[in-house]
């Protein structure tokens, strides 16, 4: 039954995700209306240009310049412009003036989540933000309420396209770095300016709030550990294939016990070397995945579009839905959830695997010099592999590919000073760490 009330919808931002959610909003109204029990009804769309061609196409009649005065009136306010202003100053005047919030705006939660999270408890609104990691996989929603009962131990995710896109041709057609990126910036995959996807910078800020949410922890960005996958070349690729790996950037947040033995959480972003037979291994071009390990649920993996004006456009669709029925039932939108307040460790105290290659002095004892080496730091090898020699005849130069077991990252930067310093290795060419284990 439809409810007499009509809500009112702003739609801030005309874009790629705001001119889809306004399109299926309208084409899919009435069934949308049903499934919330009231009517939904945009009332206007803030854009900056409202001559601008729009595909699908906004009403001409919804178009306004005019943001501030768009949110005072509305139940509901989308946010969909991006960046942090005036994206924040919009949401917190939407909060004071009694709307409910929906964002996908990653970048603004990962710097002002706390400010909007507690302008929106003063009041009792919602600030939904499905869209804001991994676009159209439901992934907040199931770690914020479906998990809510579970401890999650760790979250692997591959939640930048681009950079998936970039690491998969590498792998999977042997494309150089400079190839698939320049592919990747032709398809749309990577902006002008590449450095928010290949430094890390977009994964970070959404494994902040991924970890935040698994964690009941706040963790700012700042937190984060970051690397890029701009380090990674072609023979890092080739070898990882040739030992049954492949190179992913992941975004890790997972419980780690500290020096003093007390469990906090690590959170960061690099590349790694994940098993072929792992679910994360087959997730190719610019698809997204999170890989959730619960301690009761058991290994979970979300998979599925991480970008796409219409992709993203049903995650805040479902937002939409979501934050409507509880306007009208009233109450309390769910809080930002704090109660775990764990510390956030420094990434020495986590362990992992690696994959050390370096180019040796192809002499006798070579091998066991660096074992020894790697063992005098607490470190031991599972695997290593000698390629044949090259170089000059008088002094020729293999390659070593050692994969470590478990180790701390303070014992493996340790190993990889003193491997620096001997006679015996000529350079270490490539230090990655191997998860998903
Ligand atoms: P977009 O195509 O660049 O659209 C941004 C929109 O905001 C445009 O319509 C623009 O107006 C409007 N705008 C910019 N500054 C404004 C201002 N000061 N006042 C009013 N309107 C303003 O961006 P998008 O791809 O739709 O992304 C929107 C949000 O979704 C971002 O937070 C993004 O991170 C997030 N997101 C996007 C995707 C995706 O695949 N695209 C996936 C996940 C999350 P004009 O059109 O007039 O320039």
């Amino acid at each position: 039954m439809i409810d007499y009330r009509n809500l009112r919808i702003a739609v801030l931002g005309g874009g790629n995700v705001g001119a889809n959610v306004v399109d299926l909003l309208a084409r899919h109204r009435e069934e949308l209306e049903a499934r919330v029990g009231a009517g939904l009804e945009v009332v206007g769309v803030a854009v900056r240009d409202t001559g601008a061609t729009r595909s699908p196409e906004i009403p001409a009649a919804l178009l306004t310049t005019d943001a501030e005065s768009l949110v005072t009136g509305a139940d509901i306010v989308v946010e969909l412009i991006g960046g942090l202003e005036p994206a924040r100053s919009l949401i917190l005047a939407a909060l004071r003036a009694g709307a409910d919030v929906i964002t996908a705006n990653k970048a603004l939660l990962a710097t002002h989540g706390e400010e909007l999270f507690e302008a929106a408890a003063q009041v009792g609104a919602q600030l939904h933000y499905e869209a804001a990691v991994a676009a159209a996989i439901p992934i907040i929603r199931p770690l914020r309420e479906s998990l809510a009962g579970d401890r999650v131990r760790r979250i692997l995710g591959i939640v930048n396209g681009s950079t998936n896109f970039i690491l998969d041709k590498m792998d999977q057609e042997g494309w150089s770095t400079e190839e698939a990126m320049r592919v990747a910036r032709e398809l749309g995959y990577l902006e002008a300016d590449p450095t928010l996807d290949v430094e890390g910078y977009d994964a970070a800020q959404k494994a902040a709030i991924l970890a935040s949410l698994a964690f009941h922890t706040r963790v700012p960005v700042e937190a984060v550990h970051r690397e890029g996958i701009t380090g990674i070349t072609g023979a890092d690729v080739a070898a990882a294939k040739a030992a049954g790996y492949v190179v992913k950037l992941l975004a890790i947040a997972e419980r780690v016990e500290g020096e003093d033995g007390a469990e906090g959480l690590v959170a960061r972003v690099h590349p790694a070397l994940v098993p072929r037979e792992h679910p994360l291994a087959a997730v190719h071009g610019g698809n997204n995945a999170v890989f959730v390990e619960a301690e009761f649920a058991g290994p979970l993996m979300f998979y599925g579009a991480g970008a796409g004006g219409v992709q993203t456009a049903s995650a805040v669709l479902g937002d939409i839905v979501s934050a409507a029925r509880r306007h009208l039932a009233g109450g309390p939108g769910v809080a930002e959830s704090t109660s775990g307040g764990m510390p956030i460790l420094p990434l020495d105290d986590v362990a992992t695997r690696y994959q050390i290659v370096l180019e040796v002095a192809d002499m006798p004892g070579v091998l066991s010099q660096v074992a020894g080496l790697i063992a005098e730091h607490g470190v031991s090898i599972e695997q290593a592999l000698q390629s044949t020699a090259r170089g000059e005849a008088a002094d020729p130069t293999a390659t070593l590919v050692v994969v470590t077991h478990r180790a701390r990252e303070a014992a493996l930067a340790a190993t990889v000073a003193a491997l620096n310093g001997s006679p015996a290795v000529r350079r270490v060419a490539s230090v990655i760490r191997v998860e998903g284990l």
